[in-house]
Parts: structure tokens; sequence; C-alpha cells
């Protein structure tokens, strides 16, 4: 497989490439784009050159272009299989409205609109497709006698049969392919880790030079942060101060119903116009919550996992977890929907190690039993018709089993896979299946490996959580996307938090201070009064830890040993000298308000940014004034390697327009060719 890295591509220029392969001109005539968006210039040129590709990048990338461009450049059929009805019209009429030649062939056309399409196969660049229908005979032959140019799977991660957008269908196009003479293929998805993408590859039985792409993923202006607490006591106070300090509007992402109620309450009670949004809302709740939100009536939403989806807001200033997300992707997506205007954005996970057991329990309670598995059969197998077909709605399937969806769609999964089920359309709204006419055995191993599947990514997620790594390298690793930098600069690894203690961590070292030689329940009492056992006491304002269960506390003290701070948790807790150094030291770090005086002392852009509450945008043309002005070295800003490629490019390509100079120089930033520029031009 060959990874296409940033020194390929500078070595042969694929603008030239493009430009060769007459790709520039339609960019322009056609499509009326001045340039190409990231990755797409590498995609389209691989495309052109007769390569399989898999590109993954997020939506809005602008996948679509990777693969219409060469249809159009080239002559014959591009066939396009994607799972989405909807965008398909979308796509064939904007198409149409460019003077591109396509049409599609789905479930919601009559016979004769069908008809027609077949019968002008030979004039379409472009065929849109549901995947069930590719195989019919009547469209698979005649495109076999025609030829197709290129097969291009969208939705491609749809083949993982471990993925929540499984569709059985996609298993096949391997095979379909062939039966098509083996076009080179072309998958695209917005969703895709490491192992999926290595699903696609096998599934569609990739080339194995073909052009493996990811690109888009990283979110400069996202400063991620992961902030461990000691229990639950500890969790909430971190949500308060960090909604204290930050900017609204924004989200918090709780682990289940009952926490989204409890937690927007409290936020109510701090001050904020907050409220609750998850699945088992009415409709007209959910989109009071969504639109009030949208419209800034909101200043916080805490949600289960079911909030985000169509939701797109873009000024959202903070995305905080307050459970452990089940796997990196969930992560990713959610704090993803922070900050979606550029300027500078918080993801925040709170992690206390015990929320490992919810995501557990999570995992455990999909995974079917084999009763369950029985008993879904059996519903489906009564509901057959007489050619043992299935048409059945999915409220209806979750509604009269009594079991979550989340684990219905696991059995189903299951009963395709051992081939009792053949799943035709598995879509959010309805079932449609062919039913074996007898028993199958029902084969558990398969729901042992799903089981081991999702705990993998779980410990992923644990690991991500546990890291001592640049988080932002992290996320995009785990994507399998290359960068050239080591350190983002803005996450709470690349740059710690200017205060060394969290307040309970100060308030126990300082009590831990005032009085020593206490016993542990001696200490405890003493911090949160005499209680019961085992009891939530009641809030005691008195004290130096109201709200703090004894267990909670005993948690913390074991917490401040595992740091070196205190010995004896157990016994008799004793400030160590590290302790006393820790609480000594100087709380905040004086900083200073000049950016420039800032960025010298080692300060990234985005954090200076952040601080500063300004756009990056805005301070990169600070910067340039100041270079401009000759108050800055370009030293500062471009290193001498990256001055002499920029320049040895420029020559070629000039500065304006900005896009083919900066295709060609991946890893340089804008700023930095713009540095350049108004060095030489000045
Ligand atoms: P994806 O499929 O990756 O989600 P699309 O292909 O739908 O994204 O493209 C998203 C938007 O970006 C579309 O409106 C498209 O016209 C636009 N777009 C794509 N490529 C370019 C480009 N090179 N320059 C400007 N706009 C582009
Ligand atoms: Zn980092």
């Amino acid at each position: 497989m060959k990874t296409n890295t940033a020194s390929d591509r500078t070595l042969e220029p694929v603008l030239d490439r493009l430009e060769a392969l007459g790709a520039l001109k339609v960019l322009k005539s056609r499509f009326k784009h001045s340039g190409f968006r990231p990755g797409q210039a590498d995609v389209v040129a691989a495309a052109l050159e007769g390569q399989d590709v898999l590109a993954v990048m997020p939506t809005g990338a602008g996948k679509s272009l990777t693969y219409q461009l060469p249809a159009v450049v080239h002559s014959g059929v591009t066939v396009v299989v994607s799972p989405l009805i909807a965008l398909m019209k979308d796509q064939v009429e904007s198409l149409r409205a460019k003077g591109i030649s396509a049409s599609m062939l789905n479930s919601s056309q009559t016979p004769e609109e069908s008809k027609t399409v077949l019968a002008n196969l030979k004039s379409l660049s472009l065929l849109y497709v549901a995947p069930e229908r590719l195989r019919s005979k009547d469209l698979l032959e005649p495109l076999k006698r025609l030829g197709v140019q290129r097969l291009v799977v969208d939705e491609a991660h749809c083949v993982s049969s471990w993925g929540h957008d499984f569709r059985p269908d996609f298993l096949r196009l391997g095979e379909l392919r062939r039966a098509l003479g083996s076009p080179p293929v072309s998958a695209l998805t917005a969703t895709a880790t490491r192992h999926v993408q290595d699903d696609i590859v096998r599934v569609l039985e990739m080339d194995t030079d073909a052009l493996r792409i990811v690109t888009g993923f990283d979110r400069p202006n996202l400063a991620y942060r992961v902030v461990r607490v000691p229990g639950e006591q500890a969790k909430l106070e971190a949500l308060r101060l960090l909604l204290e300090k930050s900017t609204k509007p924004g989200l918090i992402y709780v682990g289940t119903r009952k926490e989204a109620e409890e937690l927007a309450g409290l936020c109510t009670a701090w001050g904020l116009r907050a409220s609750y949004y998850h699945g088992a809302r009415t409709p007209a709740e959910r989109d009071g919550v969504q639109n009030a939100f949208m419209n800034g009536k909101l200043e916080v939403v805490v949600a289960t996992n079911a909030f985000g989806m169509g939701v797109d807001k873009s000024n959202v200033r903070f995305v905080v977890h307050y459970r452990l997300p089940g796997t990196i992707e969930a992560f990713y997506q959610e704090a993803g929907r922070a900050g979606r205007d550029g300027k500078p954005s918080r993801c925040v996970l709170l992690y206390d190690s015990k929320d490992r057991q919810l995501q557990e329990h999570f995992i455990q309670s999909m995974i079917p039993s084999e009763l369950e598995l029985r008993r879904v059969w059996a519903y489906l197998h009564a509901a057959r018709d007489d050619q043992n077909r299935i048409s059945v709605r999915r409220v209806n399937l979750d509604k009269n089993l009594q079991l979550p969806g989340a684990k219905i769609s696991v059995v189903l999964s299951n009963l395709n896979l051992q081939g009792a089920l053949e799943l035709q359309t598995s879509s959010a709204g309805m079932l449609v299946a062919q039913i074996s006419e007898t028993v199958p055995e029902f084969d558990m191993t398969a729901l042992e490996t799903y089981r081991a599947h999702r705990t993998a990514l779980l410990e992923e997620m644990l690991e991500f959580a546990r890291s001592k790594r640049c988080r932002r390298r992290l996320i995009l690793a785990y994507f399998g996307e290359d960068v050239s930098w080591e350190s983002c600069g803005s996450c709470d690894v690349c740059k710690p938090p200017a205060e060394a203690l969290a307040p309970w961590e100060r308030l126990a070292l300082e009590g831990l201070f005032e009085v020593a030689g206490l016993g542990t329940d001696r200490l405890i009492d003493a911090w949160i009064g005499v209680q019961a056992r085992g009891r939530k006491p009641e809030p005691n304002p008195e004290t130096r830890f109201p709200n703090w269960s004894r267990d909670e506390l005993l948690a913390l003290l074991d917490w401040l040993e595992e740091r070196d701070w205190i010995t004896g948790a157990n016994t008799k807790p004793c400030l160590t000298d590290a302790g006393h150094a820790a609480l000594e030291a100087k709380t905040m770090v004086e900083v200073s308000d000049d950016p420039l005086e800032r960025f010298r002392a080692g300060e990234s852009m985005v954090n200076l940014a952040l601080a500063l509450n300004v756009s990056v945008k805005d301070l990169e043309k600070q910067f340039l004034k100041h270079l401009e002005r000759k108050e800055m070295q370009l030293e500062e800003l471009v290193s001498l390697e990256h001055q002499t490629r920029i320049r040895v490019l420029a020559e070629d390509l000039g500065y304006s327009p900005l896009a083919p100079l900066r295709e060609a120089l991946p890893g340089i930033t804008d700023l930095e060719i713009l540095a350049v520029r108004t060095v030489d031009d000045g």
C-alpha cells in the first residue's frame, strides 16, 4: 500500500500532471473552482492515471469532485454506488446543471424511469446506483458490455461489518466489480479508522499500489484537553470551573439520559441558560432544544450522543465530555462540533478512571444472548410472507421485541453474517430482508469477536485519556493522517495548564498543612463532618469539603499519594516535601499581553489566539504587519529550509493565485508562504 507523503508529492508536482491531463481546465470551466482543496489534486491525478484510490476526508472536504472531474475528462461511464438516495438526487441535479450527463437508478423510481436510464447508458458520464440495484442482471449485463470507466464507492465505510452503518450489500461489491471487468475503483468515506480502511481495501479487492490518502482531520483551532479527576464530586467541580471560565455557547456530552437531566438542572442552578437533549424526549421537545441552541437562546445543552447529527452550529466554543466516550472516533466526532467557524475552541474530556465501567456495561448491553438471537429470529420468521420476505418498520421491531435498538442492529448483522437472514436494506426506517426457511444454528462466536472488537476500541480510548503524548497527534494517528509537526502547542500535553493544582488538590493539601497528625478517619470526619459510612452526606457548608462523600475523599487521598504529594493516605496522611513544594509553587504564571512578546517566548499561534480571544487569521495578519514594518525577522516565522522551498516553487508558480503554490507545498502553512511573499515583495 502506498501512502502518499509530502516528499513524493513535491518530487513530481501534481499540478503539472493535472495540467498535462487537461484537468485544470475542466476544473475551472465546468466546476468553476479556482483551485483544489487539500488532497483533491492527488486523488484526481491518481484517478486520471487509472489507479485505485481510497480517500478518507471529512464531510464537506470535497470528495465528490475527486471522481466527478475524472469522469468528465475521461470518456465512458463512471458508476457511483451510494447508499443515500436523497444525496444521489442532489448530485445528479447539480451535475446536470453543469451540463454534465448524469443519471441514477434506485428504488425510488418507476419501472419506466428506470428503463429510460438503461436505454441511455451510453451517453452518460456518471451513473449513480444504490448497491442492491447494481446486482440486477438488467443493469449488470449492459454495463459489462459497455465497459465501466471507474467504479466509485461512496460511504465506503459501510463495507465494515463492525461499523454502525454496515450495509450487507456493500460486502458484495468486490464480486460485482469483478463482474464488471474489474474497472479501477475509488472508495470514499468521511469516517474510517485504520481497521475500517483495511476492510475497505480487502472487500473491494483494491490494488496493492492503490493511493490511500487520509487528510483534513486536523482541526488546528481545537485545543484538546483531558482533565483527570478523582471521583464524581471532583468531576462536578471541574465542570463548574470550566463553565465559569469558558466562552459560551457549549455542549456537554454525558453518558445517560438521567445524567443529562440532572446536569442540565445543575447548570441552570449555576445561572446558565441550559437544557438537555436525549432520545427519550418527544420530537417537539428535541426540536425545541435544538432550535433554542441554534438561535442562541440556550448557552449550554447537556446531551447524550443522540444530539449532534445535523446540528450545524458554527460558533460552539466548547464541547465537554463528562463521561468517557466508547471510541476515539465518537470522541472526535462529538468534540468536532466545537469551533466549526475556525475560531479557537476547547474540547475537554473529564476523565475518572471509574468511567470505563459505564462503557463496559454499555458494550455488555449491546451483545445479545443466544436466547435473544432466537427471539428476534422467531419474530422475523413469523412476519415473513409466502416468499420468505420480510418488510417491517424498525420502530415497530424495537417496540415489539422490547430490546434496545442498538442490540437489535447487532442481532440483525449477526443473523446476516450467519446467512440466516439476507438483509436488503436496514436503513434507519425499514428492515427489508429475505429469511431462511429453517431454524439456523445460532453461532455465538461472531458476537464474541464483536465484543472483543468494541473492547479494543474502548481500550484505545482509555489509552488516549491516560497518554502523555500530544492529543491532537494521537487523534490524527488514529485515523492514519500524517502531519509534519510533533507538538500541536495547544493541547494539555503540549501546553500544560498554568495552575499546577486542581482546586480540590489545593484544598486537601492546605488542609493537611494546617492540621497534621490525624488518622485518615478522623481527618475525613474533620473535612466533611461525622456521617454514616457509605451514605451521601447532607452538604455541610461549614466543612472543608461540603458535598464530598467519604469514599470520594478516600479516593482523593489515594490520588494525592499517587502523585507523591502525601504519604499514608489510608493510615495517617502527611505532606511530603513534594507536597509542600506543590503548595508553594506560584499558582499563575504572569503573562504579558503583547502577542509578539508571547510568541517569542514560545507560545503557539493557536494558543495565543485562544488567550487573546481573536481568530488565528487575524493574529496572523497582525504578525505579517510586524514583518512588513520590520519589527520582526522572517526567520522568526519561517525556517530557512521552508523559505528556500517556497521561493523555488514561487519562481514557477507565482504567488497569486495562492492555491497552486499552497497545493505544491504540503506541510507549509499559508502564513509561511505569505510571510515570504511579504518580505520578497517589500
Ligand atoms: P464531501 O463529499 O467531501 O462531503 P462535497 O463533495 O459535497 O464534500 O463538497 C462540499 C462542497 O465543497 C461542495 O459545495 C463543493 O462544490 C465544494 N467544493 C468542492 N471542491 C471545491 C474546490 N476545489 N473549490 C471550492 N469549492 C469546492
Ligand atoms: Zn498537542
